[in-house]
């Protein structure tokens, strides 16, 4: 249990105390401030830890930020010293650790005293600035710029770790059709609302699930605002709903990047996870995908229910004998909403560690660079997902997701697009909702939302 005399510092306290897991010892903060000088006092397993940092800042908004850093640097340090216990990203908790990267930079500084300071690893902040070099060229603040986002959530099955808003389509068909219908009029309002284009992505779920001639009115609402050229990905899917009519479809409306997502080649972990595939299907759809010339991402996940390491080699191995432009390398990460719960399956952090460790020595050997990474709560043993590409293959829409750096128009159930003011000092999120019948029913009042966060006009709720 975490007790602090200061609860603004709470949640993110929190956050630090849940990186050691369940059986965490009780603690109490208090938190002092005079001037420069923030001073912070844990008290966890009869030991008392006192830091004092000083630092000069000017306004409430910069003293609010230094007293978090420091409060969760202290509770991390103490923790760290009791347990015996490190993280891979020391006391660092938010999801994006190249936007503080960035923010170091943007100041005038190098990124890497304050990562050391946290206590994150030299091989992370290495990867980190491997991601910075990689996104060079790719990342810019570009005034009205935005990219486009169509969510599908139809799937062949549910795969037992997956916790989007997403459903079996052999529950769910009967929503198909009005779903097209109220997708097609969110993207139609997108038209206008912005001065250019930097790429589009049809996510999901699994767009390839529909019909070829449901995935064409997808294609075909979205084609009036994709300029030709434009980087387009439509996230395939799972290999077994891979049909050459459909990977034709894609080609016509110009779409330039798939993603196959194995997430193993192993066929035992694919039957534990509710996957009706083998790899042998996964090759066979690579292979089709190849014919038509898109870039192919691939995504596997170290940490799935029952995979040894070895296991999760192979199927690094597998990937790389494969030679895809992207491949992304998740960590298991169990939400509300997986039907394997956090409980039942955790591979231990060692285990993870090494299967991590051993796809980056992997990738760099073949000449992949990571080009961006993010975390997630409740990420196994606290490490991170990465997306690697082939030096200039880097997926715009991943990099301009990740870094916020423009607006985002996202449309579908459970989409949440946003609209960045003042150079991006301010974001706001318009999410639609997450259920299918009840987004089909607001998705007119969704655009019109959308559209009034986009021209100022009125006011707009954050979701519906
Ligand atoms: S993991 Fe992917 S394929 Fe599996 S249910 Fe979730 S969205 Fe569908």
């Amino acid at each position: 249990m975490l007790t602090t005399d200061t609860q603004f510092l709470y949640a993110e306290l929190m956050d630090v105390v849940r990186l050691f897991g369940e059986d965490v010892p009780d603690l109490s903060h208090t938190f002092a401030s005079e001037g420069d000088v923030f001073r912070n006092t844990v008290v966890v397993c009869g030991q008392t830890f006192r830091f004092e940092e000083k630092q000069p800042h000017d306004g409430a908004l910069a003293f609010k930020r230094y007293a978090k850093r420091f409060a969760k640097l202290a509770v991390y340090r103490a923790l760290e010293a009791v347990t015996g216990r490190s993280m891979p990203w020391g006391a660092l908790t938010g999801i994006r650790p190249t936007k503080l990267a960035y923010a170091e930079l943007a100041e005038g500084r190098p990124f890497e005293p304050l990562f050391e300071k946290f206590g994150v690893r030299p091989a992370n902040i290495a990867l980190v600035r491997d991601v910075l070099a990689a996104q060079c060229g790719i990342y810019a603040r570009e005034e009205g710029a935005a990219d486009l986002y169509a969510g599908i959530p139809f799937c062949p099955s549910k795969c037992n770790y997956c916790s989007f808003t997403t459903a079996d389509i052999t529950r769910t068909g009967k929503f198909v059709d009005g779903y097209l219908t109220a997708l097609e009029g969110e993207i139609a309002a997108c038209r206008g609302l912005f001065s250019r284009l930097r790429s589009a992505y049809v996510g999901g779920g699994t767009p390839l699930v529909l019909e070829r001639g449901q995935l064409e009115r997808v294609l075909r609402a979205l084609a009036p605002l994709i300029p030709a050229g434009t980087e387009y990905t439509v996230e395939a899917g799972r290999p077994d709903v891979f049909t050459s009519e459909k990977l034709d479809l894609l080609r016509a409306y110009g779409v330039t990047r798939i993603c196959v997502n194995p997430q193993s080649f192993c066929d035992a972990t694919l039957a534990r996870i509710g996957r009706r595939h083998t790899a042998e299907d996964i090759y066979r759809a690579y292979a089709m995908a190849r014919g038509y010339g898109f870039d192919v991402n691939l995504d596997l996940i170290a940490g799935l229910t029952g995979e040894s390491a070895e296991e999760f080699f192979a199927s690094i191995d597998a990937a790389l004998s494969l030679a895809p432009e992207n491949i992304t390398v998740h960590t298991l990460c169990l939400k509300k909403g997986a039907k394997l719960k956090e409980e039942e399956h955790f591979l231990a952090a060692e285990g993870v560690e090494r299967m991590l460790a051993y796809a980056r020595g992997k990738l760099y050997a073949a000449g992949y660079v990571p080009y961006y990474l993010y975390r997630q709560k409740y990420m196994a043993g606290n490490f991170e997902n990465t997306g690697w590409c082939k030096p200039g293959k880097a997926c715009v829409y991943n990099v301009d997701v990740m870094e916020e750096t423009c607006d985002n128009l996202a449309c579908g159930a459970n989409a949440v697009t946003k609209k960045l003011f003042a150079g991006g000092a301010r974001i706001e999120r318009l999410g639609a909702p997450k259920d299918i019948p009840t987004y089909i029913a607001k998705a007119g009042e969704v655009a019109e939302k959308k559209r009034a966060l986009f021209t100022g006009a009125g006011a707009f709720g954050k979701t519906l």
